[in-house]
C-alpha cells in the first residue's frame, strides 16, 4: 500500500476503534431512524473547503452537495442533472429549512471560468470543465468593466463572491425552491469562506455585501 493510501487506512481504523468503544450507538441511531438533517449545504469540491469541518458538525447534520466552484446552473441547463437531483432530494424529501451555498477564496474553478481557459498541466483542453463551468463565464463577461474599478487584489474575491450570488439566483430557476422560499418555508444563504483566515462571511442581500459571519451570531 502506498504512503497515501496508508494513511488513508489509518485514518479509518482511527474512526473505527473510535466507532467500537464510544461512536456506535451514534451511528446505530442514525442508521435506525433515517436522515433528517434540516440543512443541505453546496461547496466546492476543493480539499481545502469542507462544510462539516467548518461549521463543526456531525454526520446526519447537513445534506451536501459538492461539484467545481458550487455551481448551481440555472434548472434548464442540461448540464444540471446531477444538482437537480440532489436538490430535489433535498428539498422535497428531506424538505430542508436551510440551504446555504459555499464559495471560497483561491477557487481554482472560479479563476478559470474567469479566464474561460481551461487547459490541463499538460497543455490539454479541459472539454468537460469548461461545458461546467461555461455557466460562470457568461455571467462573469459582462462584469469586467467593474471588476477593473476594484483594487487587482481583490479581483478573484469579487469573482468568487459572484459565483455565490449566481448560484443563489439560479436557485429560484426551481419552481419548488421559488415557492418554499416565498413561503417562509426555505431559507437562502451565501456564504464565502477565506481558507488563509479561517473565516466566514455571509451574504447580506439587503446591501448586497458580504458581511462577518461572527455579526450574525451575535445578533
Ligand atoms: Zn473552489
Amino acid at each position: 500500500m502506498d504512503k497515501t493510501l496508508y494513511n488513508i487506512a489509518q485514518g479509518y481504523l482511527r474512526f473505527r476503534a473510535d466507532f467500537l468503544s464510544e461512536s456506535g450507538d451514534f451511528y446505530r441511531r442514525l442508521a435506525t431512524n433515517g436522515q433528517k438533517p434540516r440543512v443541505a449545504i453546496i461547496s466546492c469540491s476543493d480539499s481545502r473547503v469542507d462544510p462539516a469541518v467548518i461549521t463543526d458538525t456531525k454526520p446526519g447534520d447537513m445534506f451536501v452537495l459538492r461539484n467545481v466552484a458550487n455551481l448551481i446552473p440555472e434548472r434548464t441547463s442540461e448540464t444540471a442533472w446531477g444538482v437537480r437531483a440532489a436538490l430535489q432530494f433535498a428539498i422535497e424529501v428531506l424538505e430542508v429549512e436551510h440551504f446555504v451555498v459555499c464559495g471560497h477564496s483561491g477557487c481554482g474553478g472560479v479563476q478559470a471560468a474567469r479566464r474561460n481557459e481551461m487547459i490541463g498541466p499538460q497543455g490539454q483542453r479541459l472539454d468537460d470543465l469548461s461545458v461546467w463551468l461555461r455557466h460562470l463565464s457568461d455571467k462573469f463577461s459582462p462584469l469586467e468593466s467593474q471588476v477593473k474599478e476594484l483594487d487587482p487584489e481583490l479581483h478573484d474575491e469579487f469573482y468568487e463572491k459572484i459565483g455565490i450570488i449566481n448560484s443563489l439566483g439560479n436557485l429560484f430557476t426551481f419552481p419548488e425552491i421559488e415557492r418554499r422560499v416565498k413561503d417562509g418555508q426555505l431559507h437562502l444563504h451565501g456564504w464565502y469562506f477565506d481558507i488563509k483566515r479561517g473565516e466566514l462571511m455571509a451574504y447580506n442581500s439587503a446591501g448586497y455585501s458580504f458581511v462577518p459571519f461572527d455579526s450574525l451570531i451575535k445578533n
